[in-house]
């Protein structure tokens, strides 16, 4: 192969290369991203299971506080009617009050109870959801450093990349450097092999006497259709 050439298709794996680190990269920030959900999700579900936890404490605690209220209630009632020179017709109210508010502060007094049993049993269960979230958090943090770390590796190895294809491309004759990075710029490979007299880029037949240029290696030869420049590869 002739050493225009030679350069050119040196280039052009330089380049082939440097996309593929590109796609590496774009691959590798789209897991971080979708780390970067799982760690939000992780956490929201988490907030609101102790969100959850406080809903039942509160709960229990107003009911408990309900039930201190029609305590209070009973004793007072209780006094006024102990000590109190009260008319008859109010004390048979109060008497009435009482029994229905003993009898509510029986049932009262039973869902408080339960409520709290809830809500400790639940603190229980909470400490170990919070173990296991905290478990699920520190294997998502380890994922996304491990992701974060490749792309630092990618990105080092890119612009190692970038700097060795600047110097390829001043080894290309400057006049087809132009080309070239037109060619680069409108995607797919510049340089392509010549098969069974079809160009390798647009696959479309080559002139006769192209391909005898191609293969007679003397100088840089391009594509009559799409300007890609030619090597020979025998078929
Ligand atoms: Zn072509």
């Amino acid at each position: 192969m002739n050493d225009t050439l030679a350069r050119l298709l040196a280039l052009s794996e330089a380049d082939a290369l440097l996309r593929a680190l590109d796609g590496r990269l774009a691959d590798l920030e789209r897991e971080t991203n979708h780390l970067d959900d799982r760690l939000r999700a992780e956490d929201e579900g988490f907030k609101l299971r102790q969100d959850r936890n406080r809903t039942l404490r509160l709960a229990a605690l107003a009911k408990s506080g309900e039930a201190d209220d029609t305590d209070a209630r009973i004793r007072s009632y209780q006094h006024k009617l102990d000590h109190d020179i009260i008319p008859y017709k109010e004390m048979e109210h109060l008497r009435e009050q009482l029994t229905f508010l003993r009898g509510r502060l029986d049932l009262l007094a039973d869902e408080a109870l339960r409520l709290m049993a809830e809500a400790d049993a639940d603190d229980e269960k909470l400490v170990a959801d919070t173990a296991e979230h905290n478990a699920r958090r520190a294997r998502l943090e380890a994922e996304r450093d491990a992701v974060e770390r490749r792309r630092a590796e990618t990105v080092a190895e890119r612009d190692r990349e970038r700097a060795k294809r600047e110097k390829l491309l001043q080894e290309v004759p400057f006049h087809l450097r132009g080309t070239y990075e037109r060619l680069l710029a409108g995607g797919g490979n510049p340089v392509v092999p010549v098969v069974g007299g079809v160009c390798g880029g647009c696959h479309l037949r080559l002139v006769d006497t192209t391909v005898e240029k191609v293969k007679a290696d003397r100088e840089a030869v391009t594509c009559e259709h799409c300007s890609r420049f030619l090597y020979w590869r025998p078929s």
